[in-house]
């Protein structure tokens, strides 16, 4: 059962409380995991995300102006974001320049809000790697359709929240989470192009599976700049491969460019195009509902992040090879590190009868060995944005 009519139920009553008034309108946009297509975003590749039931909601009514008034739940923070006139993104990031940017970039688009009291309430862990970002851009989005009567069509919409994070957030994000947050649909995964921004709905409504995400609850250092420079690998070498970009690459180009390319861009290079692979064949999988080879591509896809691409760490190989040493047997299919890397979550295939079972075990041997609490919690393919009032 979902958790969003309790949140919802939660966040009017706190609406009420902080402003002394029913709220006119509520909206919601979801977290989300990608299921594979790791680091395949900037090179024109292919993802595979669906939206979790883990949701920002806000809640809002009209105010007296000019501003609109934000207080987040979670920073137990009020803000005041402009809402006419040109707005230029402050030196600063604060966790009201996502709402702000949105704002502007609807604004520019001739979506126009009035003044507003705003509480925003998220199930999406802040900074937790299942992008509560674009969850909080997407329903901001969607609380200035409300307001202002119209609607953006939904592939304009996820860019201009995108547009929204680089230029207020500055986070030159792909275009993943606000897509997913966007246009996400109970029961489905999104096969999404990176290069074309086409989508293939990949059906996942077995009762029987579940999705488990456990978040190592560790973030190293570095990974802004190890980001910069895994970008970098893969231009040099597609410009070596002499394609556009490692989309273009196949195993046979690869396997010719081998000594021009060296050890480090080859394996670089490897794991970008057999990640492509990967993500198409496990949506076919999906759709077949043969879990096992899902899980086979899903334990591949790990060990060329790990091995080739060099973007995981101890704590996240130890909650895939515990996953894995549960096995299939006792309801696990498949396990990788998802994300950028470096810390953050795993996503786990598994089955739906045993996902807290397989939860439980995984948390406990997981601190055993490292002291420290992971966040276990299962899903299933979520809702994307809407308004619930
Ligand atoms: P992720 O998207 O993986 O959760 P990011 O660093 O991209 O991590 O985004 C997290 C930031 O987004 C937070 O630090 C905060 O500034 C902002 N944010 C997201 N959700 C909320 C919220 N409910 N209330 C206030 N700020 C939020
Ligand atoms: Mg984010």
């Amino acid at each position: 059962m979902s958790l969003l009519p309790q949140l919802i139920e939660q966040i009017k009553e706190e609406f009420q409380n902080r402003y002394e008034a029913v709220p006119s309108w509520v909206v919601a946009a979801p977290g989300r995991v990608n299921l594979i297509g790791e680091h395949t975003d900037y090179n024109d590749g292919f993802v595979l995300p669906m939206a979790i039931d883990r949701y920002t909601v806000i809640a809002a009514a009209p105010a007296e102006g000019p501003k609109a008034n934000l207080f987040s739940v979670n920073k137990n923070e009020s803000a005041e974001i402009i809402i006419d006139g040109i707005v230029n993104p402050d030196e600063k990031v604060e966790w009201s320049s996502y709402v702000q940017g949105t704002v502007s970039c609807c604004r520019e688009e001739g979506f126009i809000s009035r003044p507003f009291n705003a509480l925003i309430h998220s199930t999406v862990p802040l900074g937790g790697g299942l992008s509560s970002s674009a969850s909080l851009e997407v329903a901001t989005a969607t609380l200035v359709e409300r307001i202002s009567g119209k609607k953006f069509e939904p592939v304009a919409k996820a860019l201009l929240c995108q547009k929204a994070e680089h230029l207020f957030a500055k986070m030159p994000c792909g275009i993943m989470d606000q897509f997913i947050a966007t246009m996400g649909v109970e029961g489905q995964a999104m096969l999404l192009d990176c290069r074309s921004k086409k989508m293939r709905m990949v059906p996942l409504t077995d009762a029987n599976i579940a999705i488990l995400i456990v978040n190592s609850n560790v973030q190293h250092e570095l990974t802004g700049s190890n980001y910069a420079e895994r970008r970098d690998q893969c231009r040099q070498a597609a410009e070596i491969l002499g394609v556009p970009s490692l989309r273009d690459a196949n195993l046979l180009r690869l396997e010719k460019a081998k000594d021009a390319l060296g050890d480090v861009l080859y394996r670089r290079a490897k794991h970008v195009i057999t990640e492509n692979f990967r993500a198409g064949a496990l949506a076919d999988m999906l759709a077949l509902a043969d879990w096992e080879s899902c899980g086979r591509h899903m334990y591949a896809s790990h060990e060329s992040l790990r091995d080739d691409y060099e973007v995981s760490c101890d704590e996240l190989d130890l909650l895939v090879n515990i996953a894995k040493s549960i096995g299939m047997e006792e309801g696990v299919y498949g396990s990788r590190m998802t994300g950028g890397g470096f810390g953050g979550c795993t996503v786990s295939l598994v089955r739906a009868g045993r996902a807290v079972a397989i939860g439980e075990a995984i948390k406990t041997r997981y601190m055993e060995k490292t002291g420290i609490e992971p966040t276990v919690f299962s899903t299933k393919p979520s809702q994307g944005a809407m308004v619930i009032l």
